[in-house]
């Protein structure tokens, strides 16, 4: 079958598809000069993102320089043909990165969500968010993340605005990210990149609220939710109307139910709130220069629709399959200019399976590592896994090198067999709470113990690594009533994500072969 005939099949089963059309901005107009289904103007231009180390993508930059005079630019893309019934709550997402010298004066950078009816004809209402300070705290927060602005602030991340439909007559709406007031002093280094337009539709937001005719209970304090099956410990399933799951007389699932891309907003992990972590993070691509699981070069850049793939059950285990592809871009593998260390390994699709306490549990006699892991507490390959399918491993590389500098600008690389990984915080894994640092953090990933790993942030502007009151332990986790006990991310601070597994991890079955 054609390989976009596949895709579009899969995008009508879908349940969170992407309105947008051309999201990666890889098609053309009828021009040749521009992306198909965007408008461009001010100092918006096509262009490939990613320097020559790195995978490069399309995407349009914002140039924040104009000679003598202050820069605009927007990108903006129409999307008509909403169908309210779909649920009532939009999410506009893009990935970013800001360069060193992208600067604006007044905030005045944004992302809208302008609402119309009549499709199109009729402008009703918008909602905005300025995103310049997010830009601003990255770089003040995750430079010590890594060296030469590498794998640190001006990593990739997800920027994103969720939003209740306004009105009933709403059936289109636009995208836009604009800035104004752009003051670089040069035309180095003076560029936002972006590329993945998404807009998702759905009938509860991203923190568990619910539009008020909605079925399902709207309680962030949910055990086990109007219509949701309790999968154990903190997952819970929220079937698709007509979708049958054969429970039994408690509620508990019978048989096995596998999420993918296509159900992802459809798991839920309880916390303060309902999260979807895997929601938009179960796809990627199969990039030119990777390696597929045959060991193959790849020659065209290839979707791969099943990099995440989970099953439940009713046991108390989870079972993880993962091709163990980044969702984001990356540094170009083997590495033949010196960026990355010369790392002479590629970026390989794998098929692992990784089994996961569904409740985990403290273990009395863990220990975690003493110096240099002496102790073994931490193996070395996987410890865990981010929500994008992709391992972490421990702070060390062979010879128990701290691996903690010589990685890409989202924090990866590939290990000796091809497998890439993260140490640290991975910051362009892409998660339904867009971390914004202005609370806890989302759920970036799980350890194999099944304990979750949390981004860095505590509360507003508080890194958990520098908490007094209820410090990190050894292992980079502490407790909380709502959370359980979890780890943290740790930027700029060993052991970077997990110092030992608090919990049992399944060592033994770690690989699916
Ligand atoms: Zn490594
Ligand atoms: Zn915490």
């Amino acid at each position: 079958m054609n390989f976009t005939i596949t895709l579009a099949l899969l995008a009508l089963q879908a349940t969170s598809v992407n309105l947008a059309t051309n999201p990666f901005f890889d098609q053309a107009d009828g021009t040749g000069q521009l992306p198909q289904s965007y408008s461009l103007t001010g100092n918006a231009r096509w262009a490939w993102v990613g320097y020559s180390d790195e995978t490069r993508t399309h995407g349009v930059s914002l140039n924040a320089y104009a000679p003598g005079g202050q820069a605009t630019g927007e990108v903006s893309q129409m999307v008509r043909g909403i169908d309210q019934a779909k649920g009532k709550w939009l999410t506009f997402s893009f990935r970013g990165r800001a360069e060193d010298g992208f600067t604006v004066a007044n905030d005045q950078f944004q992302m809208k969500i302008d609402f119309y009816a009549k499709a199109g004809g009729n402008y009703i209402d918008s909602a905005q968010r300025l995103i310049y300070r997010e830009v601003l705290r990255d770089r003040k927060d995750f430079a010590v993340n890594g060296n030469d602005h590498k794998s640190g602030a001006a990593a990739w991340r997800t920027y994103q605005i969720e939003e209740l439909i306004p009105f009933s007559e709403v059936d289109s709406v636009k995208l836009t990210v604009q800035f104004k007031n752009g003051n670089a002093g040069s035309d180095k280094s003076s560029k936002f990149f972006l590329q993945d337009f998404s807009l998702t539709q759905r009938i509860h937001s991203t923190d568990g609220k619910v539009e008020p005719s909605s079925r399902i209970v709207s309680n962030s304090r949910i055990r086990s939710a109007d219509g949701m099956i309790p999968l154990g410990g903190r997952w819970f399933y929220l079937p698709a109307s007509g979708e049958r799951v054969p429970v039994d007389s408690t509620g508990h699932l019978k048989s096995s139910i596998k999420v993918d891309f296509q159900n992802a907003d459809r798991l839920f992990y309880r916390d303060d709130k309902l999260e979807n972590p895997f929601a938009k993070n179960m796809t990627a691509w199969l990039r030119k220069g990777y390696l597929d699981t045959s060991g193959a070069l790849v020659t065209e850049d290839r979707f791969l629709p099943e990099n995440v793939v989970i099953e439940f059950d009713g046991s108390k285990r989870m079972r993880m399959h993962v091709r163990n592809i980044p969702n984001h871009p990356t540094a170009v593998f083997p590495d033949t200019v010196g960026t990355q260390g010369y790392n002479p390994s590629y970026i390989q699709a794998h098929s692992d399976v990784y089994i996961l306490p569904v409740e985990p549990n403290r273990n009395p006699s863990a220990v975690a590592m003493t110096d240099r892991d002496s102790n073994g507490a931490l193996n070395m390959g996987p410890v865990g896994l981010a929500v994008n399918g992709v391992v972490f491993y421990n702070p060390f590389d062979a010879n128990m090198i701290d691996a903690s500098n010589i990685m890409d600008r989202c924090c990866g690389h590939p290990s000796p067999d091809n497998r890439y990984h993260y140490h640290k915080y991975p910051i362009c894994v892409n998660t339904p709470f867009v971390d914004k640092g202005e609370a806890h953090s989302p759920v970036i990933g799980f350890a194999l113990d099944g304990f979750p790993v949390y981004g860095p942030y505590e509360s507003a502007g508080v890194m958990a690594k520098d908490l007094k009151e209820n410090p990190l332990d050894a292992f980079n986790a502490h407790y909380d009533k709502v959370r359980g006990w979890h780890y943290h991310a740790t930027p700029g601070k060993f052991p970077y994500i997990i110092g030992g597994y608090m919990g049992v991890a399944e060592r033994h079955r770690m690989y699916g072969r």
